[in-house]
């Protein structure tokens, strides 16, 4: 993939047309993409009508059954191929991930290599996890038990912008090796990183028919997804998840939703300070704060919340915003108006209410137009919006807690249970804890990057921040429909007048099932 951009002519038309020509896109209209780092036009991009979907679900329905029965084994291979090819197209599609979405360039690198761990780790593992399995029957040595995994068949996804590379893939990848088509609505904001992805599954040998993408806005082409995929794997603000939640549920189609957090980071007072302090920057910071596992809410165990305060806004201090290409930046731009107007307010609204901004607290347009500094807050109640409501920015309120029980408590705080952090020298104390907090991932002396880049374990939401888990097995076999194949051999399951244990009785076979029953209770079978 040939370096895409540069950032004030916005990017090569070949380059767009080239990209925009594997959308399903027919309406003749288009909408513009524009970039944070500049403003500017980036790319004109074709919009698709809702007819657009209802025949790219066609096609991918169509397909399904057909990559169904490619061996899983060369389904992983499609997936291992992408693997090397991210790798080899890297600088094309850090440029276009940074351009699109206005992020710092190991932002975006870091989303390349969670998508590459992705891949190798299905790409490896996919056809152990889809092997079926035996199960025990009920009379062993005569019902044989096999637990198939059947694809679901067409997946609807929908995918957000705050990592348009990983995001758009990670979950889709999953689905096609375990054997689904995919229907696939980017948003709207960074079509083509979503596109250079798919450009690249293409490249590793997946058809196009297997992965069907669309341009529209969620609105419109929601409902049609709904209506006809058998499954939404939906990425996205609680708000939306409720709603297509809502629309799924009439239909009993089956859905995951992995949605908005409001994460909680503890620092004990027997914490490495420095290590904590370090670790709360790039949790908080990382990505602008636009990522749904970064951490919004720190408390410090009073004893230590003055030398955490002190090491934590002494780093943020340091942190260097400037939104570009380059490697240099650690902060880049948040990726709109609309999300600049967004954190604004939140930090507006807590001044307002009487809460002390103790560093930022400022939009940069002197560096990007939609840019905001990295923001501390102190003070912060239950009045404020930015208390529990998702701010999805660089900003983060300091709180001191005294005791666990309190720590715990005030974790907990809320409707949304997604990432906690904790830092404590005391591992086994750390673990004990994670326990209590209603957090899908709890990562120790680190903020959020530990459980995330772990591909084996599950990832997901408690609460309002989802159903359902990426990642791991829980995150394959969620597109397949568990089927249990059960073979009767030598003698029926009867328990009528004619069958061997009634002998013509039907009390007889009753007692002794009964009395059958009681043995393996006491014998302690399962
Ligand atoms: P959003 O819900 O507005 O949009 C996400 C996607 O859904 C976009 O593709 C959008 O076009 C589409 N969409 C919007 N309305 C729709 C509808 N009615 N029907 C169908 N599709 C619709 O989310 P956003 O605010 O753009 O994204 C940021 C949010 O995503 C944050 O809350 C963040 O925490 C969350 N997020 C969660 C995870 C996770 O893994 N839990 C990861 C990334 C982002």
């Amino acid at each position: 993939m040939t370096p895409a951009t540069s950032t004030a002519r916005g990017l090569d038309g070949q380059f767009v047309r080239g990209l925009t020509a594997q959308l399903r896109a027919t309406s003749g209209s288009t909408f513009d993409e524009w970039s944070p780092l500049t403003g500017r036009l980036l790319a004109t991009i074709p919009l698709s009508s809702a007819d657009d979907v209802d025949a790219a679900i066609a096609v991918a329905r169509g397909f399904q059954p057909r990559w169904a029965r490619v061996p899983a084994a060369e389904r992983a291979g499609c997936l291992l191929r992408l693997h090397d090819l991210l790798l080899d197209n890297q600088d094309g599609l850090l440029d276009l991930v940074c351009a699109e979405s206005g992020k710092a360039r190991m932002d975006a690198y870091v989303e390349l290599v969670h998508l590459a761990l992705t891949a190798r780790y299905y790409g490896r593992r996919a056809r152990r996890q889809l092997r079926a399995r035996r199960a025990r029957g009920v009379v062993p040595g005569l019902t044989r038990v096999d637990v198939n995994r059947v694809p679901k068949g067409v997946i609807g996804l929908i995918t957000p912008w705050n990592y348009p590379l990983t995001m758009a893939l990670c979950d889709g990848i999953a689905a096609l090796a375990a054997g689904n088509a995919v229907v696939h609505k980017p948003d709207s904001q960074t079509v083509l990183s979503a596109l250079a992805g798919i450009a690249l599954l293409r490249a590793a040998g997946v058809p196009a028919e297997a992965w069907q993408v669309v341009a529209a806005p969620g609105p419109e082409v929601g409902p049609r997804l709904v209506a006809g995929c058998d499954m939404i794997a939906f990425t996205g603000s609680t708000a939306t998840g409720r709603q297509l939640a809502t629309a799924t549920a009439g239909r009993l189609t089956s859905i995951t939703a992995e949605l908005g957090g409001k994460n909680p980071l503890i620092v004990l007072d027997d914490a490495d300070l420095d290590a904590a302090a370090a670790g709360a920057v790039r949790a908080c910071f990382d990505n602008a704060g636009q990522l749904c596992v970064h951490i919004e809410r720190i408390y410090a165990d009073a004893r230590v919340y003055d030398g955490f305060r002190e090491r934590f806004v002494a780093a943020v201090r340091q942190l260097v915003v400037a939104p570009g290409l380059g490697w240099d930046c650690q902060v880049g731009t948040l990726i709109s108006a609309d999300q600049l107007a967004k954190v604004d307010d939140h930090v507006s609204d807590a001044r307002a209410k009487g809460a002390t901004v103790v560093c930022g607290g400022r939009p940069r347009p002197d560096l990007a137009p939609w840019c905001y500094e990295p923001t501390v807050l102190e003070g912060v109640t239950a009045a404020m919006r930015c208390h529990l409501d998702e701010t999805f920015g660089p900003v983060v309120s300091l709180y001191r807690f005294d005791g666990e029980d309190e720590a715990v408590a005030l974790a907990n705080e809320g409707d949304r249970g997604l990432n906690a952090s904790i830092w404590t020298t005391d591992h086994a104390r750390g673990r004990r804890l994670a326990r209590r907090l209603r957090a899908g991932t709890v990562n120790i002396n680190e903020g959020y990057a530990a459980a995330l880049a772990s591909i084996d374990a599950p990832m997901g939401g408690m609460g309002a921040s989802g159903l359902g888990r990426r990642q791991g097995a829980e995150g394959l076999l969620r597109f397949t429909e568990a089927q249990t194949v059960a073979t009767q051999r030598l003698l029926p399951l009867d328990l009528g007048p004619h069958s061997l244990l009634a002998g013509g009785d039907v009390r007889r076979a009753v007692r002794l099932l009964d009395r059958g029953l009681r043995a393996l209770r006491t014998a302690g079978r399962p």
